[in-house]
């Protein structure tokens, strides 16, 4: 008996229906893991439709489902809940994106303000999410090795799409008179990064950490010399934000969606497409 399971050791551990369980953290950590899993993996996202993946809190039944995934894929330092199920939970298959996708420190960078720690939304960069498409892809064939083949052909359309995306965005902010993305919500330093911009971040790493007046009043006269038409906002930001920053320079405000959790009919990529068409437009690029 323990010999034919270590055989087929690939599906020991699978649901009734013979599929992959895939636990994924956050929504594009989810979306990553549908496309290359296809139909021959199941995937839950954490995190429920229309929340935001910061503070996520696990149900009872959430956590017990670490032991029966057969990958639980998450960015480890992201989630207190989920770090904290993952080390509850005995010897889970995990997939700790980290060491794929380079993480780099949170800077709030115009005030030095109190936060520290990683800035954990690497999805954003399109390059990096092409990477974590690559692990999650590597870690899908070694647990189910039957459909190894098939998670590599998805993978390879799923990168191709990321590879036009960056294309696309990378031609579309090429030259743009404002090259600062001020933003309420501090997501966008990898996708800054990337494409030789720079954030300015109004709120913080978290979407409900609430700014100082001071930091406003920075924030706003950096806004004024450096000439930004348009202030950036999340849908999962209170727009009051952007607006009061948005008054005091007399610049417009425009959506920026962070990606943490998508509308019916919206995925990854529709809603970076149109990201790229929001900067586009909001930094005045040629
Ligand atoms: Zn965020």
């Amino acid at each position: 008996m323990l010999c034919l399971l270590a055989l087929c050791g690939c599906t020991a551990n699978a649901d009734d229906d013979g599929r992959l369980r895939v636990l994924a953290a956050a929504y594009p950590f989810a979306w990553a893991a549908a496309q290359v899993g296809g139909a021959d993996v199941r995937v839950d996202d954490l995190v429920r439709a229309g929340a935001e993946p910061h503070d996520v809190e696990l149900s009872p039944r959430q956590v017990g489902a670490f032991e029966k995934a057969d990958l639980v894929v998450y960015l480890g330092g992201f989630q207190p809940a989920v770090d904290a199920a993952i080390e509850e939970a005995d010897e889970p298959a995990r997939l700790d994106l980290t060491d794929a996708v380079d993480v780099r420190p949170f800077s709030s960078d115009l005030t030095g303000e109190g936060e520290s720690g990683t800035d954990p939304h690497v999805w954003l960069d399109p390059v990096r999410m092409a990477s974590i498409v690559r692990e999650i892809t590597t870690a899908l064939g070694r647990r189910d090795p039957t459909h190894a083949t098939t998670y590599e052909e998805r993978a390879g359309r799923t990168l191709a799409q990321l590879s036009d995306l960056d294309r696309s965005i990378r031609t579309s902010l090429a030259s743009c008179r404002q090259r600062e993305i001020v933003t309420a919500h501090g997501a966008f330093a990898y996708l800054a990064g990337r494409y030789g911009l720079r954030q300015v971040g109004v709120a913080g790493i978290s979407p409900d950490a609430e700014p100082s007046p001071g930091r406003i009043a920075r924030v706003a006269r950096y806004a004024r010399e450096h000439h930004v038409r348009t202030v950036f906002f999340g849908s999962d930001v209170d727009p009051k934000l952007a607006d009061v920053v948005a008054r005091e320079v007399g610049a417009a405000t425009a959506l920026l969606d962070p990606v943490e959790g998508v509308a019916a009919g919206d995925d990854y990529l529709s809603v970076m497409r149109r990201n790229a068409a929001a900067l586009h437009e909001g930094l005045s690029c040629a």
